[in-house]
């Protein structure tokens, strides 16, 4: 194989679900993941990989793709895609089947040194869901020694604000159209209260 065949090989590529694409039912759709993992996270990947062909893209990870293109007006495309295949990524791993609950310990006593109670916390991330107008992203994050909810809008992912993801949850429509339809909260909250990955977040903390 020559060098530019293997400079045009995907750097990039579509990593598994951790779950079955039922495993989420009845909160989130087989049907709702097929697209949503099977056609728009692919989309990007792929996307992601048309884009960065013969550049000096082209072998950096996805991190280092964002976070050299993140404000960068002539590499919106490049930016958006990788940051999209980073954040759905995040995403399928911020969820799990039976799921929500209690967070282990040590997040927990964190969550109630933040918002007071793990209740208020998840009220301030529903809200965050919320007020996102548009398309966008709610965020459990770490900001030094505190945890914060964020909003980010369209790809834009917080670590560009220099802070740790620890959780996420998707509210661009196509996350939630084909099971809710335009009702987000109902979403939003069925994902708190019975898919949110509270270990995936522990984990994120070290
Ligand atoms: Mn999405």
């Amino acid at each position: 194989m020559s060098k530019n065949a293997i400079k045009t090989l995907s750097p990039v590529s579509l990593p598994s679900l951790p779950y079955a694409d039922n495993a989420l039912d009845p909160i989130i759709s087989a049907n709702t993941i097929g697209f949503h993992y099977g056609k728009h996270h692919k989309g990007y990947v792929d996307n992601l990989n048309k884009l960065t062909a013969e550049t000096e893209f082209a072998e950096m990870t996805l991190e280092k793709i964002i976070a050299g293109t993140v404000g960068k007006a002539d590499k919106t495309a490049i930016f958006n895609n990788a940051a999209q295949v980073w954040n759905h990524t995040f995403y399928w791993h911020s969820l799990r089947p039976k799921g929500g609950g209690q967070p282990p310990d040590v997040l927990k006593k964190m969550i109630e040194t933040s918002f007071g109670t793990v209740d208020a916390c998840r009220k301030e991330w529903a809200a965050a869901a919320m007020a996102q107008f548009g398309s966008g992203w709610a965020w459990l994050v770490l900001d030094g020694d505190k945890l914060k909810v964020v909003k980010t809008g369209n790809a834009d992912s917080p670590l560009s604000l220099g802070v740790k993801p620890l959780l996420t949850v998707d509210v661009w429509e196509h996350a939630y159209y084909l099971d809710y339809q335009n009702r987000r909260a109902e979403y939003v909250n069925a994902v708190l209260d019975k898919l949110i990955n509270w270990s995936f977040a522990a984990e994120n903390l070290v």
